[in-house]
């Protein structure tokens, strides 16, 4: 499957380590903030690497996102842009919500079971 990473609202030097650590051979768009990474088995999977970079370049203030809108695309966003956006994070799974009201109706899904 296609996996797209979009970086709009990350910073030069998130764009640079995603870009080379994570996605060497993969296309760029033509704004060049979205990674496009051909044949990803795994969403999960580029989600815990690119978490995995953060934490081993010691960047505490970005978050991964997987965006609830578009299928297969995660976000890399700046924990004080959150809000703004109007995004509602999973404090769970990470996951992002357009509501308080979708967040905690899906929060409750951790819970059960
Ligand atoms: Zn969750």
């Amino acid at each position: 499957m296609v996996v797209t990473i979009d970086l709009t609202y990350a910073n030069d030097r998130m764009r640079n380590l995603i870009l080379e650590s994570i996605s060497r051979n993969s296309p760029i768009d033509q704004n060049g903030y979205n990674i496009i990474m051909q044949d990803e088995p795994d969403l999960k999977r580029i989600k815990s690497r690119i978490e995995k970079l953060l934490d081993e370049n010691d960047i505490r203030d970005f978050i991964v996102a997987e965006n609830t809108e578009k299928e297969n695309e995660i976000a890399i966003l700046k924990k004080g842009d959150i809000e703004q956006l109007g995004i509602y994070l999973c404090t769970h799974c990470g996951v992002s919500f357009e509501s308080e009201i979708q967040r905690i109706v899906h929060q409750r899904i951790h819970y059960i079971g």
